[in-house]
């Protein structure tokens, strides 16, 4: 089982927030199309013949894509790759790219599953984060890609901004769940350093975000999800039994992808790798013959590590004969050890050879899972 992760670097403007490779320039967007085509003959090989089960487009914008560069970037996987007969193809898209032509054109493709930036259904909301659409754009696509027959749907939704009240994401939530949509990631904001939001904040142009706020957000949306009859597998993700996605379950179950594009990402179970993180030297080495990549091979300690981290946000949890089997005996009783204060304290349980994280524990998923680090 193994994936495909397709970057396409473009966005029409700049979130605030946003810390993706993109460019805002769509002057080389042709040659950098024709270059992933190259890219990925070049690449035929990275998953050694493996099936690949899911496709991912993200970004940047996917919804940028012409019919043309969809049609040419799938007959390029297909003549290289082997594809499922049940394959999970995922793009991700903005509301304002979502008119008719654009959805007939998705709908007609191999895509079988979009991924929908909303962000928020609120117009203050969406200026604060900069987003290039407004809030009736978010709240028609919704019922433009369903009409179209595009039943399994993600939509991304953001807490934690600094206008939205609780009784305001409480709508958000609700209006999620009044178009019976199959899958929610939900974030809170975070500043990430040299955005325009983190200069904004350090230049007193906007108010600092509030933890205390995004932390009630959340557990609002914890509970909200459960009455509605969504399991939360992962911890920004819920999803209506049987629609997970099944291309970033396979992340965080470890499997093999192929990242392509700048400053996409590959990983196989010793080694990861990511292309180089600017469009113009990815074309002009791509037109050599050479991806421009970096490659790190991970010690046992990193595999140990990344193996914690993906499998603790996730509701399946840590396997510990897994554990054992990959790291040994001492390192599966030292970290049932180190996960007893976790255990004690309800944010953990151990049961049937599995141990996870509660509700109240994934609230704080990052400090523990750090806490369980090997050094
Ligand atoms: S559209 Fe997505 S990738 Fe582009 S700037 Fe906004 S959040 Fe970042």
């Amino acid at each position: 089982m193994a994936g495909i992760y397709i970057h396409i670097p473009f966005c029409k403007q700049a979130c605030h927030y946003c810390n993706f490779f993109f460019s805002t320039s769509l002057k080389l967007k042709n040659d950098l199309i024709s270059a992933l085509i190259l890219e990925i003959e070049l690449q035929k090989n990275f998953l050694s013949g493996e099936m690949v089960e899911t496709i991912y487009f993200g970004g940047g914008t996917p919804s940028l894509l012409s019919e043309k560069d969809l049609d040419e970037i799938f007959n390029q996987i297909q003549k290289h790759f082997t594809i499922s007969s049940d394959p999970e193809i995922t793009l991700e898209a903005n509301p304002d790219d979502l008119n008719a032509d654009n959805i007939s054109i998705l709908k007609n493709s191999p895509v079988n599953r979009l991924s929908i930036g909303i962000q928020s259904f609120h117009e203050a909301d969406l200026k604060y984060m900069n987003r290039a659409h407004n809030a009736i754009e978010a709240s028609d696509c919704i019922e433009k890609v369903q009409s179209a027959g595009f039943e399994n749907l993600n939509i991304d939704l953001i807490y934690g901004t600094p206008g939205l009240s609780d009784e305001l994401w409480l709508e958000n939530l609700n209006k999620f769940h009044e178009n019976k949509i199959t899958h929610l990631s939900a974030y809170a904001l975070t500043v990430e350093e040299s955005t325009a939001l983190d200069h904004f904040i350090k230049t007193g142009k906007s108010q600092a975000l509030n933890d205390e706020q995004a932390r009630s957000q959340m557990i609002l949306l914890m509970d909200f999800m459960r009455h509605s009859g969504y399991e939360h597998y992962e911890v920004s993700n819920f999803a209506l039994p049987g629609k997970r996605s099944r291309h970033n379950s396979s992340y965080w179950k470890g499997a093999a992808y192929l990242g392509l594009g700048p400053a996409a990402h590959s990983h196989q179970s010793n080694f990861r790798q990511w292309n180089i993180a600017n469009n113009a030297k990815y074309i002009q080495s791509i037109k050599t013959g050479k991806v421009p990549m970096e490659r790190e091979i991970l010690s046992e300690i990193q595999q140990y590590n990344e193996f914690l981290m993906v499998s603790l946000r996730t509701v399946w949890g840590i396997d510990l004969k897994i554990i054992e089997e990959r790291f040994g005996k001492e390192k599966l009783e030292d970290l049932l050890l180190n996960s007893i204060p976790f255990q004690n304290s309800g944010k953990m349980i151990q049961n049937q050879g599995v141990l996870k994280l509660n509700p109240t524990g994934m609230l704080e998923a990052d400090r523990i899972t750090a806490e369980l680090f090997l050094d």
